[in-house]
């Protein structure tokens, strides 16, 4: 049975709650799986989960470089080389969606690992704090508040439901 690593972006919130001076591993794909920059797996999990979809998106609004937009799928993506890390977006965001640490530049490489590779992906589990990213054999479950983000990667996160009826 295919493994997949699991992400709780809801563990890893916690976590950073109770030690917001913790620099958190990022895990991402080389070659970027999108087009637009490298992208950490916590951003579009973050674009793609928690994101409220505002209809009239202040952190679009705000953000003076004209780095956020929305595409086809109405997700809010981020042109990383327009980005000026002035988290004007994450202030305004009246949901909290993004952590406080997203935009940071400059960060050190060493807390990235490309989740491409087994080894990496092994270390990257070492390093982040206990419990938030694992292996399992378990596929997506919305009634466990898990979701998939692609073929290798599940996260935990609750998600924003509008009413329908
Ligand atoms: S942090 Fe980046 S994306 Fe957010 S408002 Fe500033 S420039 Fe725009
Ligand atoms: S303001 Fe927050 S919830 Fe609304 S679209 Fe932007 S990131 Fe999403």
């Amino acid at each position: 049975m295919p493994q997949r690593l699991m992400i709780d972006m809801i563990k890893l919130r916690d976590a950073m709650v109770n030690n917001p001076d913790q620099a958190l591993p990022e895990g991402l794909f080389y070659p970027s799986l999108n087009s637009n920059g490298l992208k950490t797996i916590r951003e579009l999990a973050t674009f793609r989960f928690t994101c409220r979809n505002c209809e009239d998106a202040p952190c679009i609004a705000v953000c003076p470089t004209e780095a956020l937009e929305k595409d086809a799928d109405s997700l809010v993506i981020r042109h990383t080389n327009l980005c000026v890390s002035c988290k004007s977006c994450v202030t305004i965001c009246p949901f909290g969606t993004m952590m406080t640490d997203f935009f940071i530049h400059h960060r050190n490489r060493d807390l990235f690992y490309d989740l491409s590779d087994d080894g990496e992906a092994q270390k990257f589990i070492d390093v982040c704090p206990e419990g938030t990213v694992y292996m399992t054999v378990d596929d997506e479950s919305p009634e466990k508040n898990i979701y998939r983000l692609n073929d290798r990667i599940l996260i935990r996160e609750y998600l924003y439901k509008t009413e329908t009826k």
